[in-house]
């Protein structure tokens, strides 16, 4: 078995097994309860991670009672059920869609946008939904842009993978393919040669990895990384802003500069999505936007990402800037978002 197969495999899963680090202090009872309805994998990699750097990291892997306590947010916040075109698959923007390929992960986040379904039987992922994607997009020429998601596409094994992107690459109206990964972070040493070496028989193709804090820039990410880059796939960051893990400047942009030093560029700051189960991970807007203001013009352009919110109901990604609220504010009924969500053009002077 290939190493990351064998770190995979020796994950911790239940709350017994959990109980059994003496370095995680958590009742069993409250655990076991979270994880009937949202699953836990914690892998011996970031486990370790976990050990070394404490709580903004063991905050994103360690399940918290308050994940059942949450009456304010949405299953399906993105609308991504109705949206879809066939099973697994959303085309809400013109010229991409969003194609789910797997269901599972290398951890599963506490506060991920899909938790009511990923790492559970509620994500249905057969060859047969698999295929009837992949025809979705023959057929429809709009399509110019393919986003491989999930779960986590590269926890397919290398065939399948290899499948699905020349299945894709072969379709002439794609012209480019792009996947988000958090195994970079996760489960670094999945980013094989021979992975890379599938790859790149597909370029364009582009890489968004999932990095939210600067513990989890370590040697092994770097190799990832570097692996990846070597292979000419340029890499992005998609960082979701995190109450108690992430929200303050100095963390963000000891990250930012980390990542560029990595050869990735920050991509997206993302606003937490109003997901059901992850209420206690959000910030307010204003928080976001002060760190944007302490950011912009401190530290490289290069390393600063777009602030963006996704916005609930399905209504897509905002830039969360100036210009922007400005313009399309009363048209996106901004007022009209969840308590502390709320945004006023006053507050938006970076
Ligand atoms: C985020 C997203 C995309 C990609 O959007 P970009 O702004 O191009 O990164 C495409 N489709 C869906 C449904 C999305 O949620
Ligand atoms: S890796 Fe992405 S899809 Fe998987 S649990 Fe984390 S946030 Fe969700």
């Amino acid at each position: 078995m290939e190493d990351w197969k064998v770190i995979l495999h020796n994950s911790i899963s239940t709350a017994d097994q959990l109980a059994d680090q003496d370095y995680i202090f958590t009742q069993p009872d409250s655990i076991r309860d979270v994880c009937k309805k949202y699953p836990m994998r914690i892998n011996q990699y970031y486990l370790n991670l976990i050990k070394e750097h404490g709580s903004p990291l063991l905050l994103q892997a360690v399940p918290d009672i308050k994940e059942l306590k949450d009456h304010v947010c949405l299953d399906d916040p993105l609308a991504e059920e109705r949206l879809s075109k066939t099973a697994n698959l959303v085309h809400k923007y013109p010229d991409r869609v969003l194609f789910l390929v797997s269901s599972r992960c290398a951890m599963y986040c506490r506060y991920c946008t899909r938790k009511r379904m990923v790492g559970t039987k509620q994500m249905q992922i057969t060859p047969e939904t698999i295929s009837r994607g992949i025809e979705y997009i023959q057929d429809t020429p709009a399509v110019r842009e393919v986003l491989l998601s999930g779960g986590d596409p590269l926890l397919l094994e290398d065939e399948e993978l290899d499948s699905i992107l020349s299945r894709l690459h072969r379709i002439e109206h794609v012209e480019v393919i792009r996947i988000g990964t958090k195994v970079p972070c996760t489960l670094p040493m999945r980013i094989t040669p021979k992975l890379v070496n599938i790859l790149k028989k597909y370029h364009p193709l582009y890489i968004n990895t999932h990095f939210n804090h600067p513990a989890e820039l370590t040697d092994e990410a770097r190799k990832a990384c570097n692996l990846l880059a070597d292979g000419g796939i340029p890499l992005g960051c998609q960082t979701v802003l995190l109450r108690n893990i992430n929200d303050d400047a100095q963390t963000l942009k000891a990250l930012f500069l980390g990542l560029l030093k990595m050869r990735v560029k920050p991509y997206y700051l993302f606003q937490c999505d109003l997901t059901r189960g992850t209420n206690h991970f959000r910030t307010s807007t204003r928080s976001g936007i002060s760190i944007m203001r302490q950011l912009i013009g401190t530290i490289s352009g290069m390393a600063i990402p777009t602030y963006a919110l996704d916005a609930p109901h399905g209504k897509g990604k905002i830039p969360l800037t100036p210009q922007y609220i400005r313009n399309f504010g009363k048209e996106l009924e901004f007022d009209n978002y969840l308590g502390e969500l709320c945004l006023y053009p006053e507050e938006l002077d970076y």
